[in-house]
């Protein structure tokens, strides 16, 4: 018998899928927030959430925003600014601004119940097939293919499928293993079932034959291959690109912040100025609206690393002597665009995590000694 008439063998597809229920009975997660008060709403953002991000990282994000929107309606009728102070410090910021699109889209589709199929799921931004069987699954009990990369890696190694998990062909080769191993029953469990044994033991790194319940069967395990599938793709080098920040300080303890339009990278999230290089000091003074701009010290560079490319930053800690309090001139110019927000209050809007990190150390650090050190050093 080959792979293919063996993975279409329906006595095998039924001891595969009970093998795996079998397991996740004894050794599955039960404990997790989204898996407590099951209800569609909860589990599409959690799978949201958990998309290229871990389960740990994603607990207490998902309990900040349960508390914060607890039903589709209160997502719906947020404003972006509040979604993303929520979904701040997660990464992936696409995901927050389609969850929040996705929630009023969903509200005036399916005023009453949401959608039990798929293929509703999928008209939706930022829902593919895969997530889109998560929800359908999970929040209905329904039978609904899965093929996140966790499960993507068990099955390349328990038919030892060829190829990188990334390319089309190899994609539909799994999703038909998938739909043929399916069960009709258990939908939930055994969408999380596969989650786990992916997460849990069949890890990327030394996975845990001996403890996995489809170990007689998996060609990998079998052939000793199992470190060798999935195959891997040779990376490309990764680009690195480097920026400054302006980080503007006045007497009243405030700090100038901008909000970033741009579709590539952290649209709407709020961030320090940046500094181009071509940009004189006289372009940052009317750029930011000020009269005046001491710039106090070059704080050291830090590297923040995307999938893509990797950012160093370089942080410039400047000072403004104009006399008013800037907040007032929140009022006077563009603030969605532009805000002073008070070093001292806490901030409720959306910021990507290396700007997060920044302003816990300035909130820490003694700003009042490097201006006066700085101005003392100037005059010497
Ligand atoms: Fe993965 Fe090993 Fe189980 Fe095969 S036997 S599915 S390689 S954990």
């Amino acid at each position: 018998m080959n792979k293919l008439e063996k993975m279409n063998d329906e006595h095998h597809a039924e001891t595969f899928s009970s093998k795996i229920l079998k397991w996740f009975n004894q050794h599955g997660r039960t404990h997790l927030p989204w898996q407590q008060q099951i209800t569609p709403y909860r589990v599409w953002v959690s799978e949201i959430m958990l998309q290229q991000t871990q389960v740990s990282t994603v607990i207490p994000y998902f309990l900040k925003f349960m508390s914060a929107f607890p039903v589709l309606e209160a997502l719906a009728g947020a404003s972006i600014d509040d979604v993303l102070f929520y979904w701040s410090g997660l990464g992936y910021y696409s995901r927050a601004r389609n969850l929040h699109l996705a929630a009023q889209k969903l509200q005036t589709l399916y005023p009453n119940e949401l959608p039990k199929e798929v293929e509703q799921w999928v008209q939706l931004p930022g829902i593919g097939l895969s997530t889109a069987g998560a929800i359908v699954s999970i929040s209905f009990d329904l039978p609904a293919i899965v093929l996140d990369g966790n499960i993507k890696r068990v099955l390349i190694r328990h038919f030892l499928l060829p190829g990188y998990p990334e390319q089309a062909a190899l994609k539909k080769q799994l999703y038909s293993i998938a739909a043929t191993l399916l069960p009709q029953l258990n939908g939930r469990n055994y969408s999380q079932a596969m989650m786990d044994l992916g997460a849990m033991i069949c890890t990327k790194r030394e996975p845990k034959c001996t403890e996995c319940p489809i170990q007689t069967n998996c060609q990998a395990y079998i052939q000793h291959l199992q470190t060798q599938y999935p195959m891997v793709k040779p990376k490309k080098p990764i680009p690195k690109l480097s920026a400054k920040w302006l980080i503007l300080l006045n007497k009243h303890h405030e700090i100038l912040i901008q909000k970033v339009i741009d579709l590539k990278l952290w649209n709407q999230l709020w961030v320090f100025p940046e500094w181009p290089a071509d940009k004189t000091m006289k372009d940052m003074r009317i750029q930011c609206q000020v009269n005046t701009l001491l710039i106090l010290k070059k704080l050291p560079v830090f590297r923040h690393h995307f999938t893509h490319f990797s950012l160093d930053i370089e942080p410039i800690f400047a000072f403004t002597e104009d006399q008013l309090s800037k907040i007032e001139q929140n009022q006077q110019w563009d603030s969605t665009q532009w805000r002073w927000v008070s070093l001292n209050q806490p901030i409720h809007l959306g910021m990507p995590l290396p700007v997060k990190k920044l302003w816990v150390q300035l909130v820490q650090t003694d700003l009042s000694s490097i201006r006066h050190q700085a101005i003392k050093e100037a005059i010497q």
